[in-house]
């Protein structure tokens, strides 16, 4: 039984098909990494599935409620949370107003803005500043814990890591486990590799648009996934490709 089904996802920007007839699930509690090069389709994707993204086709399916359709704010409220790249926070708002607004949804559950505090510790110091003024991990650690708040059936994180500290990629990672044990099922976006077969159940590879290759991380192997993502023939990739400067982000 899943608690996310996407089927035949389309997605467009102008006449460039980005998204092309996606189709997976999520389990509640799974974690599913979404692996692929830059321009992959990745973003869209989380986009399209939160109604971000207008250009689309195909369903979204939560909890056997058919969503496609419905604007995003709608899907906020039924249980789909993105934290998107860049973060996106109200920079003029303090921490504090940030979860508010998160929390405004009023979905029920266990995540509140105290909580928060509780987990990302480092912010509980900062509840008044205003967001632009938080470090680069400050504002990470908001914007999911304003995506949390919302208490998600579902939470889709696109590129958290990003241009954080491998200490506070750890921080922000930790509440993986929590989520998985409270069932909520988690997507997310890793330019990581070995981070993201570490964390994930199940690792789903992207390239131009369409999956090309999707399977449990513990029996997916490190070749196969970066064969897929640089769009390899199998057994093409030898240790050679480890000159390829793009590799530098499949650490
Ligand atoms: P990255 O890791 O760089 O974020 P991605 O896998 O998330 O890449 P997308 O950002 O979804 O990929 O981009 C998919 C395709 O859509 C790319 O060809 C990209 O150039 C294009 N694209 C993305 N955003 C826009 C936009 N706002 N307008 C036009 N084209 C876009």
């Amino acid at each position: 039984m899943s608690v996310l089904e996407i089927s035949d996802l389309t997605a467009r920007h102008g006449l460039l098909s980005a998204v092309k007839g996606v189709s997976f699930s999520v389990a509640p509690g799974e974690v599913v990494a979404l692996v692929g090069a830059n321009g992959a389709g990745k973003s869209t994707l989380l986009r399209s599935i939160a109604g971000a993204h207008q250009d689309q086709g195909g369903t979204v399916t939560l909890k056997g409620e058919d969503l496609t359709g419905c604007d995003a704010h709608k899907r906020v409220q039924r249980g789909l949370a993105l934290v998107p790249e860049g973060r996106k926070l109200f920079s003029q708002m303090n921490v504090w107003e940030n979860l508010c607004l998160g929390a405004q949804v009023g979905r029920s559950g266990d995540w509140t803005p105290e909580r928060v505090f509780d987990v990302f510790d480092n912010l509980n110091k900062r509840r008044y500043s205003a967001c632009t003024h938080l470090s680069g991990g400050e504002q990470q650690a908001v914007a999911i814990g304003r995506a949390l708040v919302s208490n998600p059936d579902v939470i889709m994180l696109d590129e958290v890591s990003l241009g954080l500290s491998p200490a506070i990629v750890d921080r922000v990672y930790a509440v993986l486990p929590e989520l998985r044990a409270s069932g909520t099922g988690v997507i997310v976006v890793e330019q990581d590799l070995g981070r993201a077969m570490s964390v994930a159940d199940r690792v789903i590879c992207m390239l131009e648009g369409e999956i090309v290759l999707q399977g449990r991380a513990d029996s997916l192997s490190r070749e196969e996934i970066i064969g897929a993502y640089f769009g390899l023939p199998p057994g093409a990739q030898g240790s050679e490709d480890h000159a390829n400067p793009a590799m530098g982000a499949m650490t």
